[in-house]
């Protein structure tokens, strides 16, 4: 049978998780359709610089599962596809002013170890190496992937779930990150803001930084094939796409901080250019400081009918991403899951 809506799979949203997803149900040979319009707000997919940081979810057993098969998938894509996936295994060097949390199991499978010579203040300083993902570039791959695999791409904005029911579809994942609150009529959904800097790499730094909020905000500084990104800001609430002149020029005294603590020479010259500055929003999903509660679940609807919900993956969908893809499109083939 040719695919159209009675045998396909049809998945709102075209962000990371939507994609992710698509692939996954291609790789067990099942038709999709992905449903997102094309123009209006630029998805939180293309605004992540983005690395690898998965941030602690309220389920241990989830978080580590879908932690450790994202990882694993990206090495494997950086590995197998190198420059072209936009992918790189790269080292972070990461500085705490406070105790951290610390996952045994994540401590291994990233291999971080100690830095040598801690700084003052700092009371700890860890080096490891990880997935970068360029999301300008990954996110293009992706979408390329799912096209060349088979994925049908339809330009349109979804009101409903029954707009879907109503052309045929008999399962529904649905992947539209902030777009769930409405869809799903989940008020645990918020919008997160996040400000990002782009610069040329003209101080030549050969790895990434990341600190634990000294301050009260933390400063990153990711390194990408032709640029370095400079983060951030993390606003509740706020649903925007603006930066702010002020917050831009707070992360650039952040990092150029950072980098006077790990002791590079050119810490000053740092974010002289500026390529451009970017704005999204982090589709968070929670209460209090937990901002990860990410949703997959399957939802039995009578007549043979299912919804699998895949949304809320905040801070970390691009590290998360294949590992709730995988469970996603097995709940949407018929396994129950977890709730
Ligand atoms: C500044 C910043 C820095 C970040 N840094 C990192 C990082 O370092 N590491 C990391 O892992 N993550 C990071 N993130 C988080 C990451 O970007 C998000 O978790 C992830 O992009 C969420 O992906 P998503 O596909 O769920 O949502 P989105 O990317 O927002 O995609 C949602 C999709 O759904 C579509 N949609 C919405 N409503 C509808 C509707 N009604 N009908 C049809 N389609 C709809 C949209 O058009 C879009 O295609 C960062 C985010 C920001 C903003």
């Amino acid at each position: 049978m040719p695919p159209g809506p009675s045998n396909q799979i049809a998945i709102i949203g075209a962000g990371v998780v939507g994609l992710t997803t698509a692939l996954e149900l291609r790789a067990r040979q099942t038709p999709v359709a992905i449903y997102a319009p094309r123009s209006g707000r630029s998805p939180a997919s293309r605004i992540a610089p983005a690395l690898f940081t998965p941030y602690s979810m309220p389920d241990g057993d989830r978080f580590e599962r879908w932690t450790t098969r994202s990882l694993a998938k990206l090495t494997e894509l950086a590995w197998e596809h190198g420059d072209h996936s936009g992918i790189h295994i790269g080292e972070l060097r990461e500085y705490f002013y406070k105790p951290a949390a610390h996952y045994p199991w994540l401590d291994r499978v990233l291999a971080i170890r100690p830095l040598p010579g801690t700084p003052s203040p700092c009371i700890a300083a860890t080096t490891s190496t990880r997935p970068h993902m360029d999301m300008l570039r990954y996110m293009p791959w992706l979408e390329a992937r799912a096209s060349e695999s088979g994925v049908e791409f339809v330009d349109r904005r979804v009101e409903s779930f029954d707009d879907l029911f109503a052309l045929g579809h008999k399962t529904i994942i649905n992947c539209a990150g902030l777009g769930a609150r409405e869809l799903a009529q989940d008020p645990l959904l918020k919008p997160m803001h996040g400000q990002v800097i782009h610069i040329p790499n003209d101080i030549g730094l050969e790895y990434s930084l990341h600190d634990d909020a000294p301050g009260g905000l933390v400063a990153y500084i990711f390194r990408f094939r032709d640029r370095l990104v400079l983060g951030g800001t993390f606003d509740s609430g706020r649903e925007d796409d603006r930066t702010d002149p002020p917050a831009l020029d707070g992360i650039i005294d952040r990092c150029r901080n950072l980098l006077r603590i790990d002791g590079h020479p050119r810490w000053r010259d740092l974010a002289q250019i500026r390529i451009r500055s970017l704005a999204g929003v982090r589709p968070t999903r929670g209460m209090g400081d937990v901002y990860e509660h990410t949703r997959v679940e399957r939802i039995d609807l009578p007549g043979g009918r299912a919804i699998v919900q895949n949304y809320g993956h905040g801070r970390a969908g691009a590290s998360l991403s294949w590992g709730t893809a995988a469970e996603a499109a097995d709940q949407a083939l018929g396994s129950p899951g977890d709730p």
